[in-house]
This record gives C-alpha cells, structure tokens and sequence, in this order.
C-alpha cells in the first residue's frame, strides 16, 4: 500500500499513518517539499502561510474504503509582479478542491457514462465508493463533451424526451458513429440553424419525411441527402406487413390452414374465433330457411336480422374466421398508384439530382 501512495504523490509527498475507523482506512499524507511553485507566476515560494486539512477519498483497497486526509499548507508569493499573494499547495493526483482523488474521478466518469445517474450511484455502493447520482451527473458535465473534427458526414432523425408528448432532434457524425448534437424540438428551423453552423457537412442520412429534408436543403444546398438504413426498412417491413394482413385470407387458403386448433390460438385470435363460431350457427339457421324456400324478406322478418347480413350471408361473403380490416381506401389505390407514378415522372431531377439512392444510404451506413 504504501508503493501505492508513492507512486500516487510522487516524492513530494509523505505517508504520515494508517488508521482503520468506521469507515474503512484513513491515512494521513503532506507535502514533503519545503518550497512550492507559485501556481500563478511560477516563482518558488518557501515562507508558509499556514493550512489546512483536506479529506478525499481514493479507490478502495479490497473492498475497503480508503481516506486521505491530506495536509495541505498555503504559501505567500513574494513575486512583486504577482498578482497571488497567498496560493495553497498543489498535488500531482488531486485537483484543487477535490474531494476524490484523480484516479477515483476517472473511475466514477467511467461509470457515471456507461450507465447514468441512478445506476452507476447504485453500483459505486456495491464497489464501495459513496457517490450520489447528482454527483455523478455533475461530473459528466463539468468534464464537457469530448473534442472532434467538424463531421462531414452525419445522419439526423427525431427521438423523443418523453414518448408522445415532446420530441427532439439528434444528430450523428456517421463517420465516427457517436452522437455530437441534441437539439431540442424537431422543428425544420431549428435543424437548419444547427446544420447551417456546419457548412463542411457534405452528406446528410435523414428519414423519408419532409421536414429534414427542406432544412438540409436550405441549410446545405451543396450536401447529398440519402435516405438511411433504418427508415428504409422500417418504411418495408411496414410495407409487408400491411400487405401480408390485408391478404390473410388468400394465403390461409394457399396455406391450406382452413382446420384451426384453438389451443394454439393467441387470446385475440380465441375471441375472434369464438365470434366465428357464432356467426357459422347463424349462418347455418338462415341457410336452411333459404334451402326450405322461405323468401328473404320473411327471413328477415322471421330472424330479425338486416337484409344485407342476409344477403351476404347467402352470398357466402360471411364465412372469414379472422376478420380483415378494410381501408376505405382500398378501391382507390389503383388510381392512386397511377397518379404517384405520374407525380414521381414529373418531379425527377434533371440529371446528377441532389437526392441520393437508396444504396448509397447502405454503402453509406455500413
Ligand atoms: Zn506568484
């Protein structure tokens, strides 16, 4: 142990003693040098002011916490051109009015980044290192954000400070694969003020909306957008989704899936099976008044049911066992499609357009 503190203070400092309190260690330690550097000008000072004690805790030793009362004398600076009169001592691991030692402060940042605030406070207490987790968010911000070159490439999309109710803008530098920017709304304005602070940006990955897209361009009319990864197959697989749920019907019946085990049916799916069976006796009751010849009308009067259910009904349009859902929509999309085509022709850039493929966003993102 006592290597460790050597090595910690360096030959300027001296180990005084060790006791073990309530607490786990305290060890006693001063500055073993008679004269200190001015902190301000330089100059070497020998005439001591008077000091003080300072308390700091260190990374615990086999699970056993460990304090530093550091003894720590303030000198006067004779320099005449110095504008410090008086300064207090300096130590090579501890920062000036520090209550950790440096090499605790880096463990706790470590931990305090990887996991935030309330779960790194509570590992620190299984580690044995007291700290809160306002203390450990206030040690990532007074540290700051790392420095890094001006991206050139970043990707942007909306996320959420709290889900349905307020949403931000995130910015990522693709090439280094790290967040650099949250701004605070997803408002177009808002992202084309940061984007127009960083001209050097050269290819913007956003999702397939508008509002990104009007910012990047007005913003940074020389950038490439690209369409990224994510959106594009979050935009298919809702897509095949939809298309495979609108067509249930004809793929149980290419499936040949027409027998149903009910024990294997989701609770949704039971209910929906239930109905199913009610629906098939009653359907059952009006085919057999049909068949005995009973005219529609007196049907309806007979089971008071509407007469285009019975229609159906003898039309065989009700006999689904899972219900599709229909979009009201769904006789128009032919035009539709016909209509975006046109639009699509219309619209298309010159040549060599500003709006990247879809494979440059794969080539660009992986
Ligand atoms: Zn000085």
């Amino acid at each position: 142990m006592g290597l460790t503190f050597r090595s910690l203070f360096r030959a300027d400092s001296s180990l005084r003693a060790g006791v073990k309190d309530d607490d786990g260690f305290v060890i006693a330690i001063r500055g073993a040098a008679s004269v200190c550097r001015c902190p301000a000008c330089g100059g070497v000072c020998d005439r001591v002011h008077s000091q003080y004690r300072r308390r700091l805790a260190d990374l615990p030793a086999g699970g056993v916490r460990i304090a530093l009362i550091l003894r720590t004398r303030r000198f006067f600076c004779d320099a005449k051109a110095c504008a410090r009169r008086i300064f207090a001592e300096r130590f090579e691991a501890v920062e000036p009015r520090a209550r950790r030692t440096s090499r605790l402060d880096d463990v706790v940042h470590c931990l305090a980044i990887a996991l935030g605030g309330r779960p790194a406070a509570s590992l620190s207490r299984r580690l044995n290192v007291v700290v809160s987790n306002d203390t450990l968010l206030r040690l990532v911000r007074r540290r700051g954000p790392r420095s890094f070159p001006p991206p050139s490439i970043v990707g942007i999309d909306d996320w959420a400070w709290r889900r349905n109710q307020r949403y931000g803008t995130l910015v990522c530098d693709l090439e280094r694969r790290t967040t650099i920017a949250l701004l605070p709304d997803r408002e177009p304005a808002t992202a084309e003020a940061w984007l127009a602070l960083h001209s050097q940006i050269c290819v913007v990955a956003r999702d397939r909306g508008g509002g990104y897209a009007v910012a990047a361009q007005r913003a940074l009319p020389h950038a490439i957008q690209v369409a990224d990864r994510w959106h594009l197959m979050e935009n298919a697989s809702s897509a095949f989704l939809d298309a495979v749920r609108k067509s249930m019907r004809q793929i149980r019946t290419a499936m040949g899936a027409g027998v149903i085990d009910p024990s294997l049916l989701t609770f949704a799916e039971k209910l929906q099976y239930e109905g199913y069976l009610r629906r098939e006796e009653t359907n059952a009751a009006i085919l057999s008044l049909k068949e005995q010849g009973i005219a529609i009308k007196e049907i309806v009067r007979r089971t008071g049911y509407s007469r285009g259910l019975i229609r159906k009904i003898l039309c065989g349009q009700r006999s689904d066992v899972f219900r599709v859902r229909q979009s009201s929509l769904e006789p128009y999309l032919p035009w539709l499609d016909e209509q975006w085509g046109r639009l699509v022709v219309e619209m298309e850039p010159p040549s060599g357009g500003r709006f990247g493929s879809a494979d440059s966003a794969v080539a660009l993102a992986s």
